[in-house]
């Protein structure tokens, strides 16, 4: 794409800011987006906007959603008093294909990683204490990533409502160390879940 007009250019840098995107894969879209009718880019430019303007955290555990309280908070058929800590809305939708898991979530909003910058102030622990100081957990399940940060970051949960009542368990060791929940397929997460054990 030689001899850019100022607007393409805008286009390939906020591409290559996406995950995964290069340059030469950000060059593929915007022609693809360019050509023929526009219909594509439109509908994608509305697509962005909305979700942009219309999904926020859930308030009751902070998934994403589009309205107050996300679906699985909002189902009266899940279990309020088992509750699955994990890291990320991804994390959360991962359980949720792997479709085992009757009760609800807490999602942190990443993990500790103090080497990044990543303190305790920058995750919900402090919603999620509050969530079991208010009464109507039974259970809370560590489902952090296998890794050093996810360890880390369950550990810290685990201190943190360590008086609390609560019986805190964690993931079944099925799961290969070192990766990440998104890697693990949909069978290894039940079985992982089902095969929980105290922390
Ligand atoms: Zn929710």
């Amino acid at each position: 794409m030689a001899d850019l007009v100022g607007v393409i250019n805008t286009l390939l840098e906020e591409l290559t800011k996406l995950p995964g995107i290069g340059p030469k894969s950000a060059e593929r879209i915007a022609h693809f987006l360019l050509s023929g009718d526009r219909g594509n880019a439109v509908s994608l430019a509305v697509a962005l906007r909305s979700v942009a303007e219309k999904v926020r955290p859930c308030r009751e555990c902070f998934n994403l959603t589009e309205g107050e309280v996300c679906p699985v908070c909002s189902d009266p058929r899940r279990d309020p008093a088992v509750v699955c800590v994990v890291g990320t809305p991804r994390d959360l939708g991962s359980f949720e294909r792997a479709g085992n898991f009757r009760g609800r979530y807490h999602v942190l909003g990443g993990r500790l990683a103090p080497l990044d910058g990543v303190g305790p102030e920058r995750l919900t622990f402090s919603a999620l204490a509050e969530r079991v100081r208010k009464g109507g957990v039974r259970e809370v399940i560590l489902a952090t990533s296998p890794t050093l940060e996810g360890d880390g970051t369950a550990l810290f949960v685990f201190n943190l409502l360590s008086g609390s009542g609560v019986t805190v368990t964690r993931l079944a060791r099925g799961l290969p160390s070192g990766s990440s929940l998104e890697l693990a397929n949909a069978q290894m997460l039940a079985e992982a879940l089902d095969g929980r054990r105290a922390f």
